[in-house]
């Protein structure tokens, strides 16, 4: 079934004294949230495990920034599906945008780190977006496509209940450039298409799509109104606690 979703990204931010103390305050203010609107916070491996230790018995879920695209060994430096897993995470994001650019995550390593999280019962949040030069040349349905079809159809319609696109337009991250509903609606509906494609219109009606960039209290309940966007991605927004809630307060 689809789901709303509101997933707080911490990206490289917050001492883990500051991270528990945030984590706290989503906790204390969660009980405003209706059930059916799922809470996720992501934050860095190092927080990981004590913010589960605050997060458990809630209905806040925690969610890794990344993941290893091997299961073990002489990898220095990256941290494992298993181990995210023993460290309380339901979720890992992957693809994040800042991870394509900055740090050379291809769609074919992209593969191999869905395959593993998910063979280690890690639910992903896979992250698509075009970039600002690829919206000005009209690029941004190929780009998506492109994406979506790399990494989604080498998996089945089984492994498809465990995985969760967002769409992030990289010129709206970070820069409080939103894109506007119809703009986003679009794209999401799209994405849907190419689920729908490959997976059957089933599969892609049940597939939750989040909307990342900018959103804030002030835009979030004009995206979420929109019917192909279930949720959000959120960056800055979500290192306060009470803009956090207020977004998954927008439905
Ligand atoms: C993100 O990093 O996933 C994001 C959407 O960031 P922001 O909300 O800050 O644009």
């Amino acid at each position: 079934m689809r789901k709303n979703i509101v997933a707080g990204n911490w990206k490289m931010n917050t001492t883990i004294p500051e991270g528990i103390e945030l984590a706290k305050a989503v906790v204390a203010k969660s009980a405003e949230v209706p059930s059916d609107v799922k809470l996720i916070v992501a934050t860095p491996f190092t927080h990981l495990y004590p913010v589960a230790q605050v997060l458990e018995g809630t209905a806040v879920s925690l969610s890794a920034e990344n993941c290893a695209d091997k299961e073990k060994g002489a990898y220095t430096g990256e941290v494992a599906a298993n181990m995210l897993v023993s460290a309380g995470c339901e979720y890992t994001l992957l693809g994040h945008s800042e991870r394509r650019q900055y740090y050379g995550e291809t769609d074919a390593k992209l593969v191999e780190k869905t395959k593993i999280a998910l063979a280690n019962g890690l639910k992903v949040i896979l992250c698509v977006g075009e970039n600002l030069e690829e919206r000005e040349a009209d690029k941004h349905f190929e780009v998506c496509k492109t994406q979506t079809e790399s990494v989604l159809y080498n998996f089945t319609a089984e492994d498809m209940k465990n995985i969760v696109i967002a769409y992030e337009p990289v010129w709206a991250i970070g820069t409080g450039k939103t894109a506007t509903a119809e703009q986003a609606q679009e794209i999401h509906a799209y994405i849907r298409k190419v689920v729908a494609d490959k997976f059957g219109a089933q599969v892609a009606d049940d597939m939750t799509i989040l909307y990342g960039g900018s959103c804030k209290p002030s835009n979030a309940k004009e995206l979420f109104a929109q019917p192909d966007i279930d949720g959000g991605l959120i960056g800055g927004a979500a290192l306060s606690a009470d803009d956090f809630i207020q977004i998954a307060l927008s439905f």
